[in-house]
């Protein structure tokens, strides 16, 4: 329509009239223009009322002062680089009230360079909040043989988590379980205890059953084996009980050389790829298991494991009620499941193994939150920048670690590729640092992550393989290199930091370059901004479970 009339104006107007026009269209291009024919009744052609209110704002922001910002007084729960964006402490968003989202434009390219961070606002993981009035080990009923054995191979464990509160009651009365919480908070030994001091009631098998082990603990990643191994082992030594780790990327002589080493062992912690490779040749056998733990069970149930899973589950004899576990001569398997997210699939997999009311879903309260005890930036960049802001990030920690020792710096990215290109820039700049991707040989990755966490090195840049569940209460620093593609990966990745029992306050540097980055940072901050939990992330199993019986 305004093209029309323009074109029959133009029509209307001689060639000097058409040149003035011309004229006042380019000088006065942000005043209202109306284009007057000799028919003075022709349709006005208006700027549209948005732009002239857009244009009257920055005319009048140009010529008037700087409003002061008013800076809230007292601690923050977000600090943004405009502090008219800061929130305070105190002040949480009602569930519909609009957000001032620091991210809010970091799509725009001209956002580079701004920041924000969610700060600490607690010093301790929730895990061990109100830790005293939760009673002890004891009252959980644990025997003192389990106790002892506690006592001894960890003994700084001296009052139970809040999930492990929750956890080990159930478990002893024969439930099979299902536990989300928070990464960090203790899920190991919440399930190791009250199964070992069930392999201790149950019956022995004899030396020649060496191939079909009692216990069986499923975990992502052979770090993670070696890991919970070393803590299943020396809880087992004050019971008598033999724990041993199988991992993958192994040739079929060197597992059954692994196997042969320890005929008799008890319990056995494996990643699905090397069980399923000794089973498929029939080295072990699963028809005496105990329990079966499913530890990291949002991992081991995606795309890249869940066929794996779904065989060994099969092969494993699991029971479909309590009763079937007490059998004296040939006990039934219990099932646990543990994990800081709810896995996708899980419904379908219950279905195939046990009756879903067998299961006791428990959840803590914290579950898919911020972490509240950890401080968490996001920094705004461009890709080539990345690489000068790390170095100064690790130059930086570097300089204050030999001040004052303090912890260590794990820096996370998305592909082996870029773990390599990046650790060639840190040899460049003389900066040490162990590599640890899912690519590297298995000789060349045995021992990274145990070498890092013993503090041979104080760096090591890393794929996701190194976010799943490996404890690391030395790390200080996580940096994501290149943003998480998922929220889960996030959480997983930001949890290796900030865990039960961590010396050292932890921090998360996430950079953000991608408009996809972007969406997943200001759903974070909105969730920050809110208190509540991240979205998308499913908070219980989707039908409905009885809450802890
Ligand atoms: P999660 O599996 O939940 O991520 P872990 O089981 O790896 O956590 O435990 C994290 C850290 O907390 C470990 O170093 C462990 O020794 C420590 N820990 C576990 N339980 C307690 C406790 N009750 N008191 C103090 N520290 C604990
Ligand atoms: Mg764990």
């Amino acid at each position: 329509m305004r093209l029309f009339c323009i074109k029959r104006n133009m029509a209307l107007a001689g060639p000097t009239r058409l040149l003035s026009l011309a004229v006042r269209l380019l000088l006065e291009p942000r005043r209202n223009i109306v284009l007057r024919g000799s028919d003075q009744s022709l349709p006005v052609v208006r700027i549209p009322r948005a732009l002239q209110r857009r244009q009257e704002q920055r005319r009048s922001d140009r010529g008037s002062f700087q409003r002061p910002v008013l800076v809230q007084p007292g601690p923050l729960l977000v600090s943004a680089k405009r502090p008219e964006l800061n929130q305070p402490a105190r002040l949480t968003l009602g569930r519909w009230e609009r957000a001032p989202l620091a991210s809010r434009g970091w799509k725009h390219r001209r956002s580079r360079q701004d920041h924000f961070s969610i700060e600490r606002v607690q010093q301790e993981a929730p895990a061990l909040r109100n830790l005293s009035s939760r009673g002890n080990f004891v009252d959980l009923g644990l025997e003192p043989r389990v106790l002892l054995a506690l006592q001894k191979a960890v003994p700084e464990v001296v009052q139970p988590t809040s999930v492990q509160s929750k956890t080990i009651p159930p478990l002893l009365r024969g439930r099979h379980i299902l536990c989300a919480a928070e990464t960090g908070s203790g899920k190991t030994l919440s399930y190791l205890l009250p199964l070992f001091q069930r392999l201790l009631k149950g019956p022995e098998l004899d030396s020649r059953s060496s191939t079909a082990p009692r216990g069986l603990v499923l975990v992502p990643s052979r770090e993670l084996a070696e890991q919970v191994q070393a803590v299943a082992q020396s809880l087992g030594r004050y019971l008598g009980l033999q724990v041993i780790a199988l991992g993958g990327g192994l040739g079929m002589n060197r597992l059954k050389l692994q196997l042969g080493k320890w005929p008799s062992a008890d319990v056995l912690v494996a990643t699905p790829g090397a069980l399923w490779k000794a089973l498929k040749r029939q080295l072990i056998s699963l028809h005496h298991l105990n329990f079966i733990v499913l530890d990291e069970v949002d991992t081991l149930l995606d795309e890249s494991f869940v066929e794996l899973v779904d065989y060994i589950l099969g092969k494993s004899p699991i029971a479909e009620s309590p009763a079937e576990l007490e059998d004296p001569f040939n006990p039934k398997a219990q099932l646990v499941m543990v994990g800081a997210t709810f896995p996708e699939g899980l419904n379908q997999l219950l279905s195939k193994v046990t009756s879903p009311d067998s299961l006791t879903t428990i959840t803590s309260s914290k579950l898919h939150c911020i972490m509240p005890h950890v401080r968490q930036t996001f920094m705004r960049l461009k890709g080539t920048e990345k690489v000068t802001e790390l170095i100064q990030i690790l130059k930086q920690h570097d300089k204050a670690n030999k001040a004052e020792p303090s912890g260590t710096v794990l820096v996370f990215c998305n592909s082996a590729s870029t773990v390599n290109w990046l650790g060639y820039i840190l040899d460049d700049h003389k900066i040490q640092h162990l590599r640890l991707q899912g690519q590297m040989p298995a000789s060349m990755r045995a021992g990274i992550f145990q070498s890092f966490q013993k503090g041979s090195q104080n760096i090591l840049v890393c794929t996701d393989i190194a976010s799943r569940g490996l404890d690391s209460i030395h790390v200080e620093v996580v940096v994501n290199y290149d943003f998480p593609p998922t929220l889960q990966d996030y959480i997983h990745r930001a949890g290796r930091v900030g865990r039960v029992g961590s010396e050292v306050p932890g921090t998360v540097i996430s950079f953000v370059t991608h408009p996809w980055d972007v969406s997943l940072v200001q759903k974070i901050e909105l969730a920050a901004r809110r208190r509540r939990s991240l979205p998308g992330l499913t908070s219980s199993a989707r039908d409905p479970l009885p809450q802890q019986d």
